[in-house]
């Protein structure tokens, strides 16, 4: 069987079983990394940056390598131009009798787990998503935040699930609805999905999936560079601007984007939580959201036109993922430390911007000091954020011929 771009179209069960499709490289790293697969287990994707293209990933030991596969102009395939192939066939057939050049010879074929996601609590909540409150059991206190309780819970004594208590007078229960509607439209695997409501009483209850390590900024804290490094950080950085670029392709503004507002689940997922509450909520919370022309804001998170002028938008939220960057990279820290908002404020107005961190790759910082460009228009899409840190690491073997691996 030939294999070429067109394998993209068979059917799965036609395809070649190391030919994965369109995953990312982060997926692909999850699916090698799962104990069934041994060293030399490889997979075949197509590339998300670059349409067309291919890109093998390889396991070695306990670490996940990539290679670009270029296309040659009449259509053949190769990592360098010393050795090319009419086929991906004969790319796999080649590469698994010998290594010439890659990080280990191929194998087997990578293991296929599919992770199942629930997206709703039942085929009733699809519509009705206003749910008895007693079909949910409160098990566990997870945390407090500033509009109330967060709750481990279960749900009709089966599924696991999360659940926001909210403070009576915290927020309008119209408003909320409206919002709810929406955010309940919102579905991708880099999003907290909310999957049911109780807004008959107080307090309101807010259903979403459960997250088994909490909030990003707490991990991170409590990690402080022990087992998290550079390759998790920019994980975690392309899950969230993934999850944002979804928000951008639906017009949907965050309004609150921060480490304390993505969660972490089991096998490093990142997922953004939050999303248009923002609006909604009537804040308290005096550390983190300060008062300005009676709004109140989370200041050191907020661009500096939705600040001064209200005008929030896809740009301002790329700006606050900016200072997320600064929270990944300096493992939860307080951006401008020591610094009131007031100050802040007045600083960012004479251009001035969160210095690099120590250990913070000029490559990392050159992400962070795009979003905060004081032009919203000049700032990239999250679209174009998510290509670059998910290619991060990737090299180009065909230019790296001596050195033969990318990471
Ligand atoms: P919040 O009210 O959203 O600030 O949440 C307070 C704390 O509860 C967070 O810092 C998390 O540790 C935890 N938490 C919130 N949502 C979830 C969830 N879906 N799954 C697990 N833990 C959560």
């Amino acid at each position: 069987m030939t294999v070429d771009p067109m394998t993209v179209d068979r059917p799965d069960d036609r395809r070649p079983l190391w030919f994965f499709g369109a995953i990312k490289r982060t997926d692909a790293e999850k699916q090698l990394l799962y104990p069934e697969n041994q060293t030399g287990a490889f997979l075949i994707r197509e590339s998300e940056s670059q349409k067309g293209d291919f890109a093998l990933s390889v396991l070695d030991e306990k670490v996940v390598k990539h290679y670009r596969i270029r296309r040659l102009d009449e259509g053949g395939f190769f990592l360098t131009q010393r050795r090319t192939f009419a086929s991906l066939n004969e790319f796999v057939d080649y590469y698994t009798k010998t290594s010439n050049g890659l990080c280990v010879q191929l194998g087997k074929p990578c293991v296929k787990i599919q992770v199942p996601v629930p997206f709703d609590l039942s085929y009733k909540t699809v519509d009705q998503w206003e749910i008895d409150r007693n079909s949910v059991q409160l098990l566990k206190r997870l945390g407090s935040g500033q509009f109330g309780e967060v709750w481990e819970g279960l749900w009709n004594n089966t599924t696991s699930v999360a659940v926001k208590t909210l403070k009576p007078g915290s927020m309008d229960p119209n408003d909320f609805l409206r919002e709810a509607q929406i955010m309940k439209s919102l579905r991708h695997p880099k999003l907290i999905q909310l999957y049911a409501v109780c807004t008959l009483e107080d307090p309101i209850y807010i259903i979403t999936e459960l997250m088994r390590h909490g909030s990003l900024q707490e991990y991170l804290q409590n990690d402080a560079g022990t087992k998290i490094h550079l390759t998790q950080q920019v994980d975690m950085a392309a899950q969230v601007a993934s999850g944002m670029a979804y928000l951008e392709s639906q017009n949907y503004i965050h309004r609150d984007l921060a480490a304390r507002n993505v969660l972490v689940g089991e096998h490093n997922i990142y997922k953004v939580a939050d999303f248009g509450l923002a609006r909604v909520f009537k804040v308290d919370n005096e550390d983190i959201y300060e008062s300005k022309h009676e709004t109140k804001l989370p200041v050191k998170w907020t661009a500096p036109e939705a600040i001064r002028a209200n005008k929030f938008s896809i740009k301002s939220d790329v700006w606050s993922f900016g200072i997320l960057l600064y929270e990944i990279i300096t493992y939860g820290k307080m951006p401008y430390s020591g610094m009131t908002g007031a100050q802040v404020i007045q600083m960012l107005g004479q251009n001035y911007r969160l210095p690099q961190p120590p250990n913070c790759p000029p490559q990392f910082y050159n992400i962070m000091w795009e979003c905060w460009n004081a032009e919203p228009k000049e700032r990239p899409t999250f679209e174009k954020l998510h290509w670059k840190l998910e290619d991060y690491f990737e090299t180009d073997f065909s230019f790296a011929d001596t050195d033969n691996f990318v990471r």
